[in-house]
């Protein structure tokens, strides 16, 4: 039996059982390995990490696994005094854009309010969201570490938070987008980007009291719906102020 010792850093200790966080590891293993697979076998998911240190000497996730290995391994949030030679975090991407598993419906609303592309239904398989993140270069949310440890997934994130106040702002301040907040540009139910458009256009399509309140009107480009500023509009914008006051 041959044996390696890992240290995992910062959060990466949550996907952890509470008895090894923080401490080394010694793992056994009498088979041939890449890291990648013996850090997802130790519970870690692959697009949570950003470099790995193997007895000083950074390395990728095709690093086969030698008795007597000492190995560090550091998520996003942990900067190392030297830079890194080799990282395993995927290209940064040029654009933010999400899809989101069945668990973070309220979530993928969030986003959506606050103008970030994001893709979300209740029926996607995981086959289908692995695929979509991977083609479409989205990133995965997810609460499902074993869909993160999909070998298509390179851009992924474990939402930690259950509650969704938390996780938006949890998925705000981890991809660095409070900055890039632009509400109101996008369908709630759809995705698809609203477009203004001219009360005569949609009149017949309107209760009589929303025809004599509201003059201005815009329109989802992909399912039609149009939007107004109702009685959730004050309670929207509550939402938005209260996340952006967030900012740190
Ligand atoms: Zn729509």
């Amino acid at each position: 039996m041959a044996v390696a010792y890992f240290h995992f850093y910062a959060e990466l200790n949550d996907f952890l059982p509470r008895n090894k966080r923080r401490m080394k590891i010694t793992h056994n293993f009498a088979e041939r390995a890449s890291i990648k697979d013996m850090i997802e076998s130790l519970g870690v998911p692959h697009p949570e990490v950003d470099y790995i240190k193997v007895n000083d000497i950074y390395v990728d996730f095709s690093y086969i696994v030698q008795d007597g290995d000492i190995i560090h391994i550091y998520p996003i949030s942990v900067t190392d005094i030297t830079t890194p030679t080799v990282s395993v975090r995927p290209q940064s991407l040029s654009v933010i854009r999400f899809v989101l598993d069945i668990h973070l419906g309220k979530l993928a609303t969030s986003l959506r309010l606050l103008g970030f592309d994001t893709l979300y239904r209740n029926d996607y398989a995981d086959e289908e969201l692995a695929e979509i993140s991977h083609t479409q270069a989205r990133i995965l949310l997810t609460r499902d570490k074993g869909l993160l440890m999909r070998s298509l997934v390179h851009h992924g994130y474990y939402v930690r938070s259950t509650n969704p106040q938390q996780q938006i702002l949890e998925v705000l301040r981890r991809f660095d987008l409070f900055n890039l907040v632009s509400p109101f540009q996008r369908c709630l139910r759809c995705n698809g980007l609203l477009e203004s458009i001219a009360k005569e256009q949609i009149i017949d399509q309107l209760p009589e009291t929303v025809q004599l309140q509201n003059n201005e009107f815009h329109r989802c480009q992909e399912c039609q719906q149009i939007y107004w500023k109702g009685t959730h509009y004050e309670r929207l914008q509550q939402f938005i102020d209260g996340v952006l006051e967030q900012k740190e």
